[in-house]
């Protein structure tokens, strides 16, 4: 059997859309799903939207994401580097290999030089779009002589290159997801191949390379669809067997709108920025239009590999639901390795100002705890910032109801001052003495379960649900114990 060989083809224009990042995905799980090979090639050949920065940040996103490609285009040691036997894979470095296909295709009779100027064609676009047609070229210049055209050239004349199509003849090709389509050629433009500046068009780089790189599948979104029946004809006009196609559903928001960036988060490094995990993100992502036949909904990247089918995508576009993304995201942040969780969220800290680089070296260890603490009931690691605040502030305002209720408690006043007895008593509130503190307060004043814990949370968190106590205690320490319970007896107790 031949060998899959699939490619992702982004345009550096500046950032990675998560869709973007979706059909990298399925085109890294269908190759490692068969044994096959995933290529990123740079398609830059519109110089007008180019973004300095924008290869590297790709590569970046996706490998923050963990999606690893075989050929193309790596950043080492901050530089751009390219691997692989069908190279160069950015597209900018192929003009004269464009060049000599295009003219090839001029040759055959299957593209000719257009001279029509940008004025002209507004005005036939205009008069098409009076009469209530489609816009489109005329064909004005279908009909010039080969010869004619090469002396227009050789006068200095501008143009560009456009593909000739056969009128009235339906093109056909199968796409995984949608089945059969059918296009006649009536009712396609003669796209343009060769720009005035001598770049190719993407429809001209895309099939001259994805023949050239050896790619079997092609898959991308659905906004490509319209041009496939162009690419079909241009593999025919070539004679060379054309790909499998694969159009995948576009990501849309909840009100069923393609999800851009006015409308909040779209770009993978906004939800790195956030504290996503690339396993939650990744995860959320490809269940985004597929599901796996298990349908599970947590599932590490090998399952994914294993459970990843093409028959499974679905033809409507898929929902990109926040909440959903939260809760996978949420399974991760509990289950990750607290060292690696720890160090994502520690810029998190030192942005707030909770921390330094000198506290990190000294307290990592408190960090660790603290960050076990509070992951319980994280989405993202952004909001690690919330959640432990009570630990950085020297004294903490109650606002909430419920806790000032547990205040005036008649309990609540013994509670506290034993567990201050308790607390000036030790050098220094270790785990051992977190652990230990409450029985041995219940035992001494004999108030126990919740009359004993509400009024020692509410005093050392201001609230009544939160993190457990007995590491509360802990990475408060006894100088912020004594502290807080001081400032409730005197503001709130009386
Ligand atoms: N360069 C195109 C893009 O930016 C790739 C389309 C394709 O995969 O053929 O999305």
């Amino acid at each position: 059997m031949q060998e899959v060989r699939v490619r992702f083809a982004p345009s550096p224009t500046g950032y990675l859309h998560i869709g973007g990042l979706r059909t990298a995905l399925y085109n890294y799980l269908f190759a490692k799903g068969h044994n096959g090979k995933f290529i990123l090639r740079i398609e830059d050949t519109d110089r007008t939207r180019y973004v300095e920065g924008a290869i590297e940040n790709l590569v970046d996103s996706l490998h923050w994401a963990g999606i690893k490609y075989d050929e193309g285009v790596f950043v080492e040691d901050g530089k751009l580097v390219q691997r692989g036997e069908y190279g160069p894979y950015i597209q900018s470095e192929r003009l004269d290999i464009y060049r000599r296909y295009v003219d090839e295709l001029i040759e055959k009779g299957y593209a000719y030089y257009c001279f029509c100027t940008k004025e002209r064609l507004d005005k036939v676009r205009e008069e098409q779009k009076i009469k209530g047609l489609i816009p489109r070229y005329d064909g004005l210049c279908r009909s010039l002589s080969l010869e004619e055209a090469k002396e227009r050239i050789a006068n200095g004349e501008e143009y560009v290159v456009r593909l000739k199509l056969p009128p009235n003849k339906d093109i056909t090709f199968t796409d995984l997801v949608r089945g059969e389509i059918t296009i006649n050629t009536d009712d396609l433009d003669d796209q343009v191949l060769l720009k005035s500046d001598g770049f190719p068009t993407y429809h001209m780089a895309v099939v001259v390379d994805d023949h050239l790189m050896g790619i079997t599948h092609i898959v991308r979104g659905e906004e490509w669809l319209p041009s496939t029946p162009k690419h079909v004809y241009l593999y025919e006009a070539f004679g060379w067997e054309k790909p499998t196609y694969v159009h995948l559903p576009t990501v849309l928001n909840k009100d069923r709108k393609k999800l851009s960036k006015r409308h909040g988060d779209v770009s993978v490094e906004d939800f790195r920025k956030k504290g996503y995990l690339p396993e939650g993100l990744v995860n959320y992502l490809a269940l985004v239009g597929w599901a796996p036949e298990s349908n599970k909904e947590i599932l590490t990247m090998e399952e994914l590999i294993e459970e990843f089918s093409f028959e499974r995508v679905s033809k409507t576009g898929g929902i990109f639901d926040k909440e959903k993304l939260d809760w996978v995201n949420g399974h991760y942040i509990r289950s990750y390795d607290l060292d690696k969780l720890t160090e994502i969220a520690i810029p998190f800290l030192k942005e707030a100002g909770y921390i330094d680089d000198n506290f990190v070296e000294e307290k990592y260890e408190w960090l660790k705890i603290l960050v076990e603490t509070v992951r319980e009931g994280l989405s993202n690691v952004s909001e690690i910032v919330d959640a432990v605040d009570i630990f950085f502030k020297d004294t903490i305002e109650i606002e909430d109801e419920d806790a000032l209720d547990v205040l005036k408690w008649e309990e609540t006043k013994p509670v506290l001052k034993a567990l201050k007895e308790e607390v000036e008593n030790v050098d220094e509130v270790d785990q051992e003495f977190a652990k230990t503190v409450m029985k041995k307060i219940q035992k001494s004043i004999g108030i126990k379960g919740k009359k004993l814990f509400m009024p020692t949370r509410v005093a050392l968190s201001g609230k009544v649900h939160g993190p457990e106590l007995v590491s509360v205690i802990y990475l408060l320490g006894k100088q912020n114990i004594l502290n807080r319970i001081e400032y409730i007896e005197k503001n709130y107790l009386n």
